[in-house]
């Protein structure tokens, strides 16, 4: 039986399907899964309601200033069998997934004060282990020792198509081109940026799912996640305890 808990870093680009992966693979060992985006989409959106985003711009100095008072939080939703994220109290699970804040959330993710701040956050959360992270740098900076590290990725075409298939279903009123520019921004911006830029870690695994089924992305993780906690288990065996 594996008993001990390990880190599960999973990172890559703009609408690939880490979360998914994420909250799978959390559901099927008993991990709590924490989406690292959903917190700088959070800030986002507070910056947006508190005008300090005007036309493109944020306001760096202004939200710098204004992160003492942005509280999130992640509270755990049984219907959805993952966390919804809150903001100062309220639940907007729901609205920092509209492309308003997609637009806007790579510049805000840039700021290093923000991310020092969100870094902090997500490392506490990781302390007992146990624990399923999505996001740009989690397996580089977040947590560089997490044991299991996943580098997802896909084809723009079809990542832009994906996402405007589920903003359609959800009934946003989006083009496939403003989709497909807003994926292609955001990749740029993240993985240019100075502070923490989006590249895979040395030694994280990769997925290229352009071309699989959600099932056999699921199957080959689980697989490669258990191959893991197996090798990792054995350490902590007495020798000849099995
Ligand atoms: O994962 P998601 O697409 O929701 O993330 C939204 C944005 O937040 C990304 O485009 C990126 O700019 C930023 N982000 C980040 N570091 C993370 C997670 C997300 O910079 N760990």
């Amino acid at each position: 039986m594996i008993d001990h808990q390990i880190i599960i870093a999973i990172d890559g680009h703009s609408s690939c399907g880490k979360s998914t992966i994420a909250k799978a693979v959390a559901v099927r060992f008993g991990y709590i899964f924490i989406d690292s985006g959903a917190m700088y989409r959070a800030v986002t959106l507070y910056a947006l309601r508190h005008n300090l985003i005007i036309d493109g711009e944020v306001k760096r100095e202004e939200l710098i200033g204004a992160l003492p008072e942005i509280r999130i939080d992640f509270r755990y939703n049984p219907e959805r069998q993952r966390s919804d994220t809150f903001l100062n109290g309220e639940n907007v699970e729901e609205e920092i997934r509209q492309l308003t804040v997609s637009q806007n959330v790579s510049p805000v993710a840039t700021i290093a004060e923000v991310r020092k701040a969100m870094v902090r956050f997500q490392q506490e959360m990781g302390r007992n282990k146990g624990i399923v992270m999505d996001g740009r740098d989690i397996g580089t900076v977040v947590f560089p020792d997490a044991e299991f590290k996943l580098f997802v990725t896909a084809s723009t075409e079809i990542r832009a198509k994906r996402r405007f298939d589920e903003l359609k279903s959800k009934g946003e009123n989006v083009s496939f081109d403003e989709i497909l520019q807003n994926i292609m921004e955001r990749d740029r911006i993240d993985s240019t940026r100075k502070a923490s830029p989006l590249r895979k870690a040395d030694d994280a695994l990769v997925l290229d799912n352009s071309d699989m089924t959600r099932e056999e992305q699921m199957e080959w993780v689980i697989r490669n996640v258990e191959e893991k906690l197996e090798g990792t288990s054995s350490k902590f065996q007495v020798p000849g305890s099995r």
